[in-house]
């Protein structure tokens, strides 16, 4: 907590007493520290993938050279003017979540169907992992398609930066009476125990050099958890440094499917105990 003090004489010649006044300038404190880090991390991420744009750009519009050559520039350019097209994206995303306008369409979906259409675009540009699924017999559930999209790409996209030596990544869907969970699981990085905690704060980042040099914005955990909270779900993150992360989040299942379950479940019990 920040308090402002000010002691204020009463009288000037003979003081009489001093009068206090305190002021919580806590919100204030948040909210510089949030433009602070917002100024630097605008700043560095945009100007990192800018200068590769210029300087390839430059490149390629100064000397001729061989195709193979120019392709690999091309590349490059395209390459980062995605990610600034992601940054921007994740910008706009938040504005629009902390001005309340982001705007949810729900309807009743499948999870595995959705966790395997992902898995699928990730085997298809990332050869070095290996993607494996375990499938819940009953994911349907009440939610935004796209924003669950969203959430499984930004979790599985972590979970392949932060493993630059290990290649093995699990999706698990696990039933639970009356949610699902989702686990994405790495043998990455990992985190310290001690900054678990703050990861779904925007802009925070594991403080170390190995998952600085990894770029990002401490913006992806942050949308995630706005996700699944306003769809009346949980999130959460279990890491060890240096033996891998868990990031696992859970959604109730859809109504008519949820008592379809139960019945599934009592049966399968009286199956058991016949
Ligand atoms: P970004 O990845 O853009 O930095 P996120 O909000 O998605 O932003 O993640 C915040 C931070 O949490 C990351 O910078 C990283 O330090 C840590 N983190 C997230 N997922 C993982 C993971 N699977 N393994 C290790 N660290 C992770």
């Amino acid at each position: 907590k920040h308090i402002d003090v000010y002691a204020i004489p009463v009288f000037r010649q003979s003081r009489i007493g001093t009068l206090f006044v305190h002021r919580d300038i806590t919100r204030e404190y948040e909210l510089d520290l949030m433009k602070s880090e917002l100024v630097s991390t605008v700043s560095h991420e945009l100007r990192t993938p800018l200068s590769s744009v210029l300087g390839f750009t430059e490149l390629l519009l100064s000397k001729t050279m061989k195709p193979e050559k120019q392709l690999k520039y091309l590349e490059t350019i395209h390459k980062e003017a995605k990610r600034l097209t992601d940054l921007i994206n994740d910008f706009l995303d938040l504005q629009r979540m902390e001005s309340g306008k982001q705007q949810y369409i729900t309807e009743r979906i499948n999870l595995s169907e959705i966790v395997l259409g992902v898995i699928d675009q990730y085997k298809l540009s990332d050869t070095h992992h290996v993607l494996l699924v375990d499938e819940a017999h009953n994911s349907e559930v009440e939610a935004d398609k796209d924003k669950i999209i969203q959430v499984l790409t930004n979790l599985l996209s972590n979970a392949i930066k932060f493993s630059p030596n290990s290649q093995e990544i699990k999706v698990l869907l696990h039933n639970e009476p009356d949610r699902i969970v989702v686990r994405i699981q790495d043998q990455g990085l990992g985190i310290p125990k001690d900054q678990i905690g703050q990861l779904f704060q925007k802009f925070r980042r594991v403080d170390n050099s190995a998952s600085k040099k990894i770029g990002g914005t401490g913006l992806g955990l942050a949308i995630c958890k706005e996700i699944i909270e306003k769809q009346k779900g949980s999130i959460g993150i279990e890491s060890a440094e240096g033996e891998g992360t868990t990031v696992w989040f859970s959604l109730p299942i859809h109504r008519s499917a949820s008592s379809r379950h139960e019945e599934e479940w009592s049966r399968w019990g009286a199956d058991k105990e016949a």
